[in-house]
């Protein structure tokens, strides 16, 4: 494969995007809000101009740029490229590969966000070479991605490995996704706002109020908050870790990884404390003889993981001869 790839991470607040040579080096990128709020046009509009400005901030051509690949949230059929419902962003049943290939004339990819980002850290990161691996991303949500036997399984029509929305308590609280008790509304950033949010209603103090005022926290308000050791904070972590270590175990007992992978914008800003945090109750939910060969790590492309993973998905395209 020769010349260039631009490769998109779309979030529900910010679009990351990146030129990769054919080394595989990120050559340069952007950064740009997503107007998540303003509608499928404008959304993709931010999407088409990120593509625009950084072929022409890296002064190349549209016609150096082999193909497109994006990561982005919800269920999103990598074979037909539409995006069946993604919690944030505007689309539903949406046919971006469509789109983006009319506006370009050049080949797009699309998949599930945390998948890609497993697969990213399982081709260029901490998995390189293994063969059995789980992935569990917290940020705004918590997603999940899974390699089974040297191949990313994502379950019919691209619907599976949620593992965000694994139920370990059927009284827990309330899930975006309508269920209570998910993974998600203990452990992820969104679970732990509702948790800071309950709090402070019950008359306690923490610096994280302003933070959660409008919404979710930010990753490095989180981080400054513990560092200070704001007691509703730790509590808030100590939660969130004790539920990742119960989903932790029951990932390990079904799956038997050679590596549990721990990523997303919050392990990027507290990775070792987390993991800390988890490998110290992990134990107690697996079964010690499957525990014993499993590796825990946080993922080592950082905020790049979904971005390698796009990349991934169009090197697979150019093997299995869909780019020719
Ligand atoms: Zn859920």
């Amino acid at each position: 494969m020769g010349k260039y790839t631009v490769c998109l991470d779309i979030g529900g607040t910010k679009v990351l995007g990146a030129i990769f040579n054919a080394k595989g080096e990120i050559v340069h990128r952007i950064k740009k809000r997503t107007r998540a709020n303003e509608g499928v046009s404008n959304v993709e509009e931010t999407i088409l101009s990120v593509v625009r400005e950084l072929v022409e901030g890296f002064g190349i051509a549209l016609t150096d740029v082999e193909a497109i690949s994006a990561g982005a949230p919800g269920i999103i059929n990598n074979d037909t490229g539409v995006v069946l419902f993604s919690p944030n962003l505007p689309w539903r049943n949406y046919a971006i590969k469509k789109s983006v290939e009319k506006q370009f004339g050049i080949p797009f990819f699309i998949g599930n966000d945390v998948n890609l980002g497993v697969l990213g850290e399982w081709k260029f990161g901490v998995a390189e070479g293994l063969s059995h691996v789980v992935g569990l991303f917290v940020g705004t949500g918590l997603g999940g991605g899974l390699i089974i036997n040297g191949k990313m399984y994502s379950g019919h029509q691209y619907k599976g490995a949620e593992f965000g929305h694994m139920i370990l308590n059927i009284d827990g609280p309330q899930c975006n996704c309508g269920q209570r008790g998910c993974l998600e509304a203990f452990s992820s950033k969104t679970g732990m706002t509702d948790y800071i949010r309950q709090q402070i209603l019950h008359g306690r103090s923490t610096m994280m109020a302003d933070s959660i005022r409008e919404g979710v926290f930010k990753s490095k308000e989180m981080k400054a908050a513990y560092e200070a050791d704001d007691e509703v904070m730790i509590e808030a972590i100590d939660r969130a870790c004790l539920y990742l270590a119960v989903a932790t175990g029951n990932l390990v007992n079904m799956f038997s990884p050679e590596m549990v992978i721990f990523g997303g914008g919050v392990m990027e800003a507290l990775g070792a404390v987390f993991l800390e945090k988890i490998l110290s109750k992990v134990n107690a939910y697996c079964l010690p003889s499957v525990r014993e060969s499993v590796r825990f790590e946080v993922a080592s492309l950082g905020d790049d993981s979904i971005l390698f993973g796009a990349r991934a998905l169009i090197l697979d395209a150019f093997e299995s001869g869909a780019i020719l």
